[in-house]
Parts: C-alpha cells; sequence; structure tokens
C-alpha cells in the first residue's frame, strides 16, 4: 500500500467534493433579487443584463460562479454585486488563495511561492501570476494602512490631562539599500565607481514600548510590543508614515519617548519635525564607529596611536562626556594640511550631536542607547526578502512586499483580512 500516493489521491477527491459544495452555497450569493436597489457610481439605478459566470481559483480548487450582471442605463458601466460581496472584483482568485499566495509572497521568492502553494495546497499556480496577485494585495495593504493615517491624521489630539498608561515609547528609524532595476537608478547617485547608483534605500521604522527591568536594572522591551514601517519614499513623507504609527501606538498616552537612531540628516530631521517632545538619542554603536574614524583621521597610519586614543575615548563616550573627546581631538590635528579637513569635519560630527550622546544619563535613566531593533528590523524586514542575489525591484513592487511584511511583522494580518471582509 502506498499511503503517500494514497492520501494525495484522497486529499484532491475530498477538495474537488467540497469545489462543488462551494459552488451550490455560491449560487445564492450571485443570483436572485436583491434587498436593495443596485445603484450607479452616476447616480442612476441599474438594470439586471442577465446572468454571467466566471471562474474562480478557490483553496477547494476552481469552481465556476454564476452571478447577474447589471447595467447603467445612462452611463453604460456594469456592475456584478455578487462580486462584490465575495471580495472578488475584477480577480479570479478567491480571498483565501490570495492571502495564501501574499503570506508566502512576502516571505520568499515567487518562484519558490508558486511551487510551495502547488506542494503545500495543491493550488496551481505559475510564478509570473503569483507575483500580480501578492504585490496587489501588499498595495491593498499599503492603502489600508495609509487610510488610517489619514484618519489618525485628522483626529484632534486627545487632551493634555490624558492618563499616559505606556511607561516608555521608542521609536527607532534606519535605511537600507536594496537592488534594483536599471531604469529605477536613472541619474541617481550612489557609491559605485563611477558615481551611479545600484541601490535605494528603504527606509525602516519600529515602535515599541518599555516597561519593565531585569535584575541588573537594564530595560527590557515589552513583549510583542514591536510595529514596523517601511517603504521606498522620501523622507518627508516617511516621517508621517512613522508619526502616526507612533501615534497609533500611543505616542500622547507615553510617559516618555525616545527616537533612537543613527546621525544621518533625515533621521534627525524626523526626529525634529515630528518628535519635538522626545528624547533623541544617537545610536551608542554609530556613535562608538566615529571615534574610531576620528582617530584614523586624526594619526593616519599610527595604529598604536589609533588604538590607545580609540580606548580612551570609546570610554569617555559611554560616560557621554563629548566635550572632552572634542577638546582633546581639537588639540591633536595632524599637521599636514590636506589631513585636516576630514580630521575636522569628524570633530565636527561630535560637536554638532553632543546633546544627542549623554550616555550616562540615559542608562541611569534607564533607557535604551542602541537602535538594535530598528537594525533587526532591516536585515529581517528587508534584507531577507529584498536583498537574495540576482533580485531587482521596481520602487512599486518593492513597496507592495514592503507593505505586506510589515503588516506580517507587526502582527496585523489578522486585522487586514478581518476588516477586508467587513468592508
Ligand atoms: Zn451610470
Amino acid at each position: 500500500m502506498d499511503l503517500e500516493a494514497l492520501e494525495a489521491v484522497v486529499r484532491s477527491a475530498v477538495l474537488a467534493a467540497g469545489a462543488r459544495v462551494l459552488e451550490v452555497v455560491l449560487d445564492s450569493v450571485g443570483i436572485g433579487r436583491r434587498a436593495t436597489a443596485v445603484v450607479c457610481s452616476c447616480g442612476a439605478h441599474m438594470r439586471s443584463a442577465g446572468v454571467r459566470s466566471k471562474q474562480i481559483q478557490t483553496l477547494l480548487g476552481w469552481i465556476r460562479f454564476a452571478r447577474s450582471m447589471y447595467v447603467c442605463p445612462c452611463c453604460g458601466k456594469t456592475r456584478y454585486p455578487g462580486d462584490e460581496e465575495l471580495d472578488i472584483v475584477g480577480v479570479s482568485r478567491s480571498p483565501g488563495v490570495r492571502r495564501q499566495v501574499t503570506r508566502l509572497g512576502a516571505k520568499e521568492p515567487f518562484r519558490e511561492v508558486s511551487a510551495d502553494l502547488r506542494e503545500l495546497a495543491g493550488i496551481d499556480l505559475c510564478r509570473k501570476e503569483a507575483e500580480r496577485i501578492a504585490e496587489t494585495e501588499g498595495e491593498r495593504m499599503e492603502a489600508w494602512m495609509a487610510a488610517e493615517r489619514q484618519a489618525l491624521r485628522c483626529q484632534e489630539p486627545p487632551p493634555p490631562q490624558t492618563p499616559k498608561t505606556i511607561e516608555t515609547l521608542y521609536i527607532e528609524l534606519d535605511g537600507t539599500g536594496i537592488p534594483m532595476v536599471p531604469h529605477e537608478l536613472e541619474g541617481r547617485k550612489g557609491k559605485q565607481s563611477d558615481g551611479s547608483a545600484k541601490t535605494r534605500e528603504v527606509k525602516v521604522g519600529c515602535v515599541f514600548t518599555q516597561t519593565l527591568f531585569d535584575d541588573e536594572g537594564k530595560p527590557v522591551r515589552d513583549p510583542a510590543s514591536t510595529s514596523f514601517v517601511s517603504a521606498i519614499e522620501p523622507a518627508s513623507q516617511f516621517g508621517w508614515r512613522l508619526y502616526l504609527e507612533a501615534v497609533r501606538r500611543g505616542l500622547f498616552q507615553a510617559k516618555r519617548v525616545v527616537v533612537l537612531g543613527d546621525g544621518a540628516q533625515w533621521v534627525k530631521n524626523t526626529a525634529q519635525i515630528h518628535f519635538g517632545i522626545a528624547q533623541f538619542i544617537i545610536d551608542y554603536y554609530h556613535a562608538s564607529e566615529h571615534i574610531g574614524e576620528l582617530c584614523r583621521a586624526l594619526f593616519g597610519p599610527d595604529q598604536k596611536r589609533i588604538e590607545s586614543y580609540r580606548d580612551r575615548w570609546t570610554d569617555c563616550l559611554w560616560e557621554g562626556e563629548i566635550e572632552t573627546i572634542i577638546e582633546q581631538a581639537a588639540a591633536l590635528l595632524p599637521k599636514d594640511p590636506r589631513a585636516k579637513p576630514e580630521a575636522r569635519a569628524q570633530i565636527g560630527y561630535f560637536k554638532k550631536n553632543k546633546e544627542h550622546m549623554r550616555y550616562a544619563q540615559y542608562r541611569k535613566d534607564g533607557l535604551f542607547i542602541g537602535s538594535g531593533v530598528v537594525e533587526a528590523g532591516c536585515k529581517h524586514l528587508v534584507g531577507h526578502r529584498l536583498k537574495q542575489s540576482g533580485m531587482e525591484w521596481t520602487v512599486r513592487g518593492a513597496n507592495a512586499i514592503l507593505a505586506a511584511r510589515s503588516v506580517i511583522l507587526s502582527n496585523r494580518m489578522e486585522e487586514y483580512w478581518e476588516d477586508r471582509a467587513a468592508a
């Protein structure tokens, strides 16, 4: 007895029988008198113009769906109320199939989506169709989140006496490059030797809360409290995206708000424009990398001096004594006039950012000083899916998959499908 063959055959038979049941059940949705009049977008009442059927791929296989077509006597537009009710307007895959394709498409290359669906769910779908379905659904997820942001943007902020129920709300942001198709890179400056670009920056933000501390007094992130946003878009747009995510997560209910990021200009601007009330902290590890760069700029090839000052100034940094670093470094400027500008620039970094590097104070206040959560987000949310070798993305395709991944990693997939079903 070949059990493996047998179970496959029985599964197919059961699915096929289920598909027939589904067809019968859906007949009552597609055809019959409607309780309310069908109205055209132009305002006129539409008339039933007979039954049309279409094929729909469901989790049980292909089924035939017969439904009434309505035509507008004024403008000639058509509507299929049955399709609208089942959330299959203009598409031939059921919500159940689309949900599975999107879930897999957010995780793995579309070729694998196609193979996995066939193997695991008995759903036949080519790579190209998997891509189209996942991207369309990702765009709908983005539209869903955009509508939510719009509603939050129009809301009055809560009155100041609103009880503060969140101990500390953290907002972290960062960027990471992904490989793009050539036409998305035209005219863009990049790090290639000829000045051209191979990648475009995905901006990633995360919001999480912190209430408790561990035995050593270090802050502990609240479990399952992290949500993500990400997109290829200008910083001004992304600033709003992240701000409204923070509002959704309780920005106005937080006793303390902390923004963590590297010292990149767009990161600082976003912190200033949208999170003026927050404590902005420059990620400690980025700052300590700048200590290394400062030492190399000052001491050139002198490895011994580089190491000795790097250790000394890293201690200063840890204690938040940035003025000490600045003063000592200014007295050690290289004699070589060609090396001076770089050394001054490195000192300038600390001058500009010193108020965001008071690490001793932050530690005393029980705050995180590293932006590890968003960096892990860059690796996981973006890197694992969008930076695989041989990949090339369009902005549209990348943003659709980023939207889907953000929804999934923020644990909002169920909420999204429930909202779709309710609509
Ligand atoms: Zn009309």
